[in-house]
């Protein structure tokens, strides 16, 4: 079963439609990059994707319907990287990662021996290991970054939805940040479902693209068959004049 199959995913906030029928499916081990201007549905996708928002049979994550899985099983299945996480006050880098492991209770001074491990083993592959006392709030942005993918890693989900993941950071670390999670992905078996509304790097590490526009899916391909003048022009027209000045 594909790791992501969606059907005719209709939500509406707020009295308004929001995404409009969308269909996509993720095979296992792809990289499945959305695209679209601000404002298009990518983030309330993903959001349905991860279970964060009710939509009743319209999704199943590896053949299973999503609603049927319960929250511990969903932990196994997929891990969100919110487009800005919320991290509480103070929080230390290695207290925050073992959140990954037990997302569902209390951690703090509770974790067992194999949660410490995993995390210091995902801390180690992120090159974060001399990060475990830090502060969250005192570290860059890239740095930030490698630490909210070390939570959803330490999580064990075979399903990684990355929403934005470089859209804080300048171009070297967005490039450090894809490639990592390029390594993870290949080294793991992952699945990475990301979006993107910048698209200097949106082409760079996906399988393919998939450009969202007004709530609906109105291109997918290889990256160089959606990257085209004209889906840009026609769908980032804001974007685009601001481009040409
Ligand atoms: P994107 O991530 O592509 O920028 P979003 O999925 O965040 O787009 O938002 C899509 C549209 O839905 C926007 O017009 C946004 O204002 C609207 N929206 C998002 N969340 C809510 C909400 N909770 N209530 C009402 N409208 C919302
Ligand atoms: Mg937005
Ligand atoms: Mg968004």
């Amino acid at each position: 079963a594909p790791a992501v199959e969606v059907r005719d995913l209709r939500v509406r906030l707020d009295g308004a439609p929001i995404l409009a029928g969308v269909d996509l499916t993720v095979a296992a081990g792809e990289w499945v990059t959305v695209i679209g201007p601000n404002g298009a549905g990518k983030s309330t996708l993903l959001r349905a994707v991860g279970g964060l928002l009710p939509a009743p049979g319209a999704i199943s994550l590896f053949g299973t319907p999503s609603e049927s899985l319960r929250r511990r099983e969903r932990a196994r299945v997929v891990a969100t990287v919110a487009q800005s996480p919320v991290v509480p006050p103070g929080m230390a880098v290695l207290d925050y990662v073992l959140l990954g492991r037990t997302p569902y209770i209390p951690p703090l001074g509770r974790e067992s021996a194999a949660d410490l491990a995993a995390a210091y083993d995902v801390l180690d592959r992120l090159d974060l290991a001399g990060f475990h006392d830090r502060e969250l709030a005192t570290l860059s942005g890239g740095e930030r970054q490698r630490v909210f993918l070390a939570r959803a890693l330490a999580q064990g989900a075979t399903l990684l939805l990355l929403d934005e993941p470089t859209s804080a950071l300048d171009i070297g670390h967005q490039q450090e940040v894809l490639e990592l999670v390029d390594q993870l992905r290949r080294a793991h078996g992952l699945t990475v479902l990301a979006t993107m509304h910048d698209l200097s790097v949106a082409g760079e590490y996906a399988d393919r693209l998939v450009l969202l526009a007004d709530g609906r899916v109105v291109a997918s391909g290889a990256p160089r068959e959606v990257l085209t003048e004209r889906l840009l022009a026609e769908h980032y027209r804001a974007s685009v004049r601001v481009v040409d000045g």
